[in-house]
């Protein structure tokens, strides 16, 4: 099922799924019980561009925690939880946006049915987070390995569990630390259920090796259609991995907002290029508009190969020429180019 025809949840205020703009979500690395430190920190991530928030409620004194981080958070939170259903209660209670649990390890079908009821009276949604490490053993037997099947299985039995007692309200993910896997596991998930998926690929790594592993998975299931909300997992300060998930939407054609391309440079290339992309990319952070703006190394080719950008600055010796849309507007002089180029978007910015 493609993301267009997923049943639709809301996660606070931003829905997920049924055709909703592809949402991105991070996880707090504070510890959940200093409310302090973790509002700060969510705070930060929501003006990095992050959509929805998740924090781990792993005890009492996390739990306790949750109703002023829901209550003064900007962005909506959910509580993951393992093994407690009691903390899933006080969670919900709490004003929990979402809750993610296993409802195989919450402790029996009683449990599941209080979480459920909990859940269902207040419009909470549940994730079913299905992680290739911890399989059911009895999966595990039968497949001999966690394969996409074993994956998509454990999933099946999960949301029956929950279906059982009339909850619907589910989003689900299946996620391995192998980028085939994870992406096999989707499109099975995508073909068998009507939920939304929530895309990662888990122990990704350090912020280079993940970025590229979360780009190839989650980005392949979005270009198939498949995914409503996505988390890139980093080994690094959350704020990379909102980074990271935006400019995966972005170049999945999902999200708008500036696009910054840059030639590789080359022997042509007479201007300090690199510095002048990442400040052009720095400078642009912020702006709203769906825009393509190209920084290139020289005239010979840049306006030509950027002939598709909306601006561009190609670099010439001790200066740079400005275009607009391939055709040349100005020379400027290296030093101020970028503030050159950022007036000129400026300018029709105010036209
Ligand atoms: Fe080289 Fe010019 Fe191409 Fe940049 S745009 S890689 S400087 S030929």
């Amino acid at each position: 099922m493609t993301r267009e025809h997923t049943k639709q949840i809301r996660v606070g205020r931003v829905a997920v799924g049924g055709g909703a703009p592809v949402s991105v979500q991070s996880m707090c690395s504070t510890r959940t019980s200093d409310a302090e430190a973790t509002l700060a920190q969510i705070r930060r991530l929501a003006a990095e561009g992050c959509d929805i928030i998740r924090v781990a409620v792993p005890d009492g004194a996390a739990a306790d925690a949750m109703e002023r981080i829901c209550a003064e958070s900007p962005l909506p939170v959910v509580a993951d939880i393992h093994f407690d259903y009691r903390l899933a209660l006080r969670c919900a209670e709490a004003g929990a946006a979402k809750i993610r649990i296993n409802p195989g390890n919450i402790g029996g079908a009683e449990h599941v049915r209080l979480v459920a009821e909990a859940c269902g009276a207040r419009g909470i949604p549940i994730r079913i987070g299905i992680n290739a490490g911890s399989l059911e053993k009895r999966l595990l037997e039968q497949y001999g390995a966690p394969t996409a099947q074993a994956l998509v299985e454990s999933a099946a039995d999960h949301a029956a569990l929950l279906e059982r007692f009339g909850f619907t309200d589910i989003c689900l993910s299946l996620k391995a630390s192998s980028v085939p896997l994870t992406l096999a596991a989707y499109r099975l998930a995508a073909q068998r259920f009507p939920y939304p998926l929530h895309l990662g690929v888990t122990e990704a790594g350090t912020p280079l090796q993940g970025t590229v592993r979360s780009a190839m998975g989650i980005g392949a299931a979005l270009l198939d259609g498949i995914g409503d909300t996505i988390r890139v997992s980093l080994t690094a300060d959350p704020a990379e991995e909102v980074r990271a998930g935006i400019a995966i939407l972005r170049a999945a054609g999902l999200r708008g907002g500036p696009q910054v391309v840059s030639c590789p440079t080359c022997g042509r290339t007479q201007i300090d290029l690199i510095a002048a992309a990442n400040e052009v990319e720095r400078r642009l952070a912020g702006c709203g508009r769906d825009i393509t703006v190209a920084v290139m190394g020289c005239v010979v080719n840049g306006p030509g190969e950027a002939r598709e950008a909306d601006y561009g600055l190609a670099g010439g010796k001790g200066e740079a020429v400005l275009f607009r849309r391939g055709e040349i507007v100005r020379k400027v002089p290296e030093p101020g180019m970028v503030d050159a180029l950022m007036a000129l978007i400026e300018e029709d910015k105010e036209r």
